[in-house]
C-alpha cells in the first residue's frame, strides 16, 4: 500500500520535472548504486588484505617463536634425562645453558606481547603464556638451584623426572594453546572480511542489473511522456489546421511541453475568437442587426436536418412589409431604413431566444421556430403582425406606421410533408403571396 503510494508519488515527481532534470535523475539512479557498492567492495577487499597480512605478522612474531620455544623445551627434557642418568657436570652445564636460552625466549615473547589490544583472545594468549612461564620457572628453579643434586637412588631419580617431565609437558601444552589462539583469532577476522567482500561482490552483481532495469523504466517513462505530449500537440495542431478552432490541448500541465501547450491553447482561443468574429461579420445584416440571408440559410439547413433526424416539429415564417415602396417614396430611403430596423427589433422581441430571425432580402424577413407546432407558430406569427402594426416610428417628427404580411408553414414529423428546406421556403412564400392577395396585414398558413 505504502510502496504503491510512494511509487505513484515518485512517478508524479518524475513527470513534473523538466527533461534535463529527468536525465540527471536517470544518470544518478543508474550509476550511484554501482559506484557505492563498488566503493564498499573495495574497502572490504582492503580490510581482508590487511587482516591476511596480520596473520603473517602474528605467525612471524608469535606462533613461530612459541613453536621454537616448545622445541627448546623438548630438547631440555632430553638434556635433563641425560643429566639425571649421568650426574656429570658437563651434562648439568648443558641443562643450565638450555634454561638460560629458554628464559631469554620467554622474555622475548613477553616483549612481543606488550602493547597488544586486550581482547578476549589476547587475554587467552597472555594467560596461556603466564601459565607456561610459571610451570617453566618451577622446572628451572628446581634444576638450576645452586644446591641441586640428582637423587642417588633410582626411585628418587624416577620421581624427579616424572615431576619435571609433567611440568615440561604442561608448559608445552600451554604453548601449543597460545599458538593456536594466535593463529585462530586473526584468521577468523580475515575470513570474516573475506565473507563481507564476497557479499559485496554479490551485491554488485545484483546492483548492476537492478540499476540498468531502473534506468530502462525511467527512460521508458520519459519517452512515453514526451511521445504522449508531442502526439497530443500534433493531433491538436492537425485539428486546428482542419479549422476546428475549439480544440485545446489538455493534460500537459507540467514538464517541458507545458508552455508549448499553453501557447497553443492561447493561439487556438484567439483563432476561435477571430473566426467567430469573421463568421459574425459574414452572417449578420449590417442594417438591421439580425442574420443576413446567408447566415439564416445555414441555420435553416441545420435546424431542418435536426428536425428530420429526431422527428421534431419546426415552423418557418416569411414576412414582407406591406407597401414599403410607399414608405420610401413618402419619407425617403433613410427613413425606410429606420423603419426596417424597427421592424427587425419588433420581430426579435416577439420571439424566443432560441428562434432565429433573418433578413431574407429587401423588406422581407424570415423567422425559424424550432420545436414549434402549427398552433404555437400561428400564435407567434399573429403576435409579430400585431407588434409591427402597433409600432409607430417617428422620423423627423413624422409618425410612420407599417403593417406586414406573413406566410407560415411547419415541418410536421408525423406527416413528413416537407422533404427539403427549399420546399419549406416555397410553401411559406406561397402563403405570403396569399396573404398579400387577401389584403395584407395578416397571417396565412400553408400546410402543403
Ligand atoms: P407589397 O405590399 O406588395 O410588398 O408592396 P411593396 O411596396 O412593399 O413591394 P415592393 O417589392 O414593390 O417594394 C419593396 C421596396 O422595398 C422596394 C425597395 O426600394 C425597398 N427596399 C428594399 N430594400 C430596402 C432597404 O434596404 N432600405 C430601404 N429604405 N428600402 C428598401
Ligand atoms: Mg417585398
Ligand atoms: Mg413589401
Amino acid at each position: 500500500m505504502f510502496g504503491g503510494g510512494a511509487l505513484v508519488a515518485a512517478r508524479r515527481a518524475f513527470r513534473n520535472a523538466t527533461t534535463g532534470r529527468r536525465m540527471l535523475l536517470i544518470a544518478t539512479a543508474t550509476f550511484l548504486p554501482v559506484v557505492l557498492v563498488s566503493f564498499l567492495l573495495g574497502s572490504a577487499l582492503n580490510r581482508s588484505a590487511g587482516l591476511t597480512a596480520d596473520v603473517t605478522t602474528e605467525v612471524d612474531t608469535l606462533v613461530t617463536p612459541v613453536l621454537a620455544l616448545s622445541d627448546e623445551l623438548s630438547g631440555a627434557q632430553i638434556l635433563l634425562d641425560r643429566y639425571v642418568a649421568t650426574g656429570a657436570d658437563v651434562d648439568r652445564a648443558a641443562v643450565v645453558s638450555r634454561t638460560r636460552r629458554i628464559d631469554n625466549a620467554f622474555a622475548a615473547l613477553d616483549a612481543a606481547l606488550t602493547g597488544r589490544a586486550e581482547t578476549a583472545d589476547g587475554m587467552g594468549i597472555t594467560t596461556g603464556l603466564a601459565n607456561a612461564r610459571a610451570s617453566w620457572e618451577f622446572v628451572r628453579d628446581t634444576m638450576a638451584a645452586p644446591g641441586f643434586t640428582v637423587p642417588a637412588d633410582a626411585e628418587g631419580q624416577a620421581a624427579l623426572l616424572r615431576t619435571l617431565g609433567a611440568e615440561i609437558a604442561s608448559v608445552r601444552s600451554d604453548l601449543a594453546g597460545v599458538a593456536e589462539l594466535a593463529t585462530r583469532r586473526v584468521s577468523a577476522a580475515a575470513a570474516e572480511a573475506d565473507r563481507s567482500a564476497r557479499g559485496m561482490r554479490l551485491l554488485l552483481l545484483v546492483a548492476v542489473p537492478l540499476s540498468a532495469f531502473l534506468a530502462v523504466i525511467l527512460v521508458a517513462w520519459l519517452v512515453r511522456d514526451l511521445r504522449h505530449g508531442t502526439r497530443a500537440l500534433r493531433e491538436a495542431a492537425e485539428q486546428l489546421e482542419d479549422g476546428r478552432h475549439g480544440v485545446r490541448v489538455s493534460g500537459l500541465t507540467h514538464g517541458d511541453l507545458a508552455p508549448v501547450a499553453r501557447a497553443f491553447n492561447a493561439m487556438a482561443e484567439r483563432m476561435e475568437l477571430q473566426s467567430r468574429e469573421l463568421h459574425e461579420i459574414a452572417n449578420r445584416d449590417e442594417l438591421t442587426g439580425v442574420m443576413n440571408r446567408r447566415g439564416f440559410q445555414l441555420d435553416l439547413e441545420t435546424e431542418f436536418e435536426r428536425a428530420v433526424r429526431y422527428g421534431r416539429p419546426l415552423a418557418f415564417l416569411l414576412l414582407d412589409v406591406d407597401h414599403f415602396k410607399a414608405v420610401n417614396d413618402t419619407h425617403g430611403h433613410p427613413a425606410g431604413d429606420v423603419v426596417l430596423r424597427a421592424v427587425a427589433d419588433e420581430i426579435q422581441d416577439a420571439v424566443r431566444g432560441v428562434d432565429r430571425v433573418g433578413r431574407w432580402g429587401g423588406e422581407e424577413f424570415a423567422v425559424l421556430l424550432p420545436e414549434t407546432v402549427r398552433a404555437d407558430a400561428e400564435h407567434v406569427a399573429e403576435r409579430v403582425a400585431k407588434v409591427i402594426r402597433q409600432r409607430v416610428v417617428i422620423v423627423d417628427g413624422d409618425p410612420i406606421r407599417v403593417t406586414a404580411s406573413l406566410g407560415l408553414t411547419v415541418f410536421d414529423p408525423e406527416l413528413q410533408v416537407a422533404t427539403s428546406t427549399a420546399e419549406l421556403v416555397e410553401r411559406a412564400d406561397r402563403a405570403l403571396y396569399t396573404a398579400k392577395e387577401e389584403g395584407r396585414d395578416r397571417v396565412v398558413f400553408a400546410a402543403s
